[in-house]
């Protein structure tokens, strides 16, 4: 593995170590590209406070530090700045607006929930509603026809319990959509080590039978999580059984 995409910071209140802590592990596991992908912060217009984000207080030292850090580290490491974000419509030009005045390099679609956090579900709760898996499709759909994302983290995130036949049917759009647009979806390695609902192995069925190509992301929220090979090995063989070409770097898609 030469890249991971996927990394968070002590901002968004459920990850820990230092930025130079995670680079430094980086480093030592062989890694030649680092992204940071901290959880976005969000302008609510009402003032919501996320509690799994960075505040917007926060995003002007997000990117200073870990610029930074790229300068300091050019040579041994190549870094980048992007984001983790989820398509909500009703505040997603906002959130462009937001970030355009930073030098963020990227977003990475994590659909966390249907709707909005003020509004919607969250997407890791069980549930067997057609309504919600619909929905959760249909952002993520919209999300990556914005053009704005780089690739889809953990694209197989919802929690689904009901028929599988419910759930072939939506997911086949998702990466159907996917594939025609040409976005990468994420083998998630916090799922693997977790043994969370995600990666489902029907999801990566379809999406070798729908022509998809994988990204690996490690989905760091603790400097240990870059040291990876085993569940790199478990995620390689997951694509490899599923015919699912996996990119070991992905072009970045310009966020603006
Ligand atoms: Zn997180
Ligand atoms: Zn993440």
């Amino acid at each position: 593995m030469i890249a991971n995409y996927h990394t968070h910071t002590w901002r968004c209140k459920h990850a820990s170590g230092t930025e130079r802590t995670y680079v430094e592990q980086a480093i030592a596991a062989g890694l030649k590209i680092l992204g940071f992908s901290d959880h976005t912060p969000y302008p609510f217009p009402d003032g919501h406070v996320s509690g799994f984000r960075m505040a917007p207080e926060q995003a002007e030292d997000y990117f200073a530090t870990i610029s930074g850090l790229k300068q300091e580290y050019a040579g041994q490491i190549e870094i980048h700045i992007g984001v983790e974000a989820e398509y909500y419509p009703a505040h997603f030009d906002a959130l462009l607006e937001f970030l355009s005045a930073y030098p963020c390099e990227y977003l990475l679609l994590g659909q966390h929930f249907t709707n909005d956090e003020t509004d919607g579900v969250y997407a890791g709760w069980a549930t067997d509603e057609e309504a919600v898996l619909a929905r959760y499709v249909d952002q993520v759909l919209a999300g990556m026809a914005t053009g704005r994302f780089t690739y889809v983290a953990h694209p197989d995130l919802v929690n689904w319990q009901g028929s599988r036949q419910v759930y072939e049917g939506h997911m086949t759009r998702l990466c159907k959509g996917a594939a025609e647009l040409g976005v990468p979806l994420e083998l998630n390695f916090l799922g693997l080590r977790e043994g969370r609902c995600y990666p489902d192995r029907d999801f990566w069925r379809i999406a070798g039978e729908t022509g998809n190509r994988a990204v690996l992301g490690c989905d760091a929220h603790q400097p240990e999580s870059l040291n990876c090979s085993r569940t790199e090995a478990a995620a390689r063989a997951l694509a490899a059984e599923f015919g699912v070409p996996v990119l070991e770097t992905v072009p970045l898609a310009k966020p603006f």
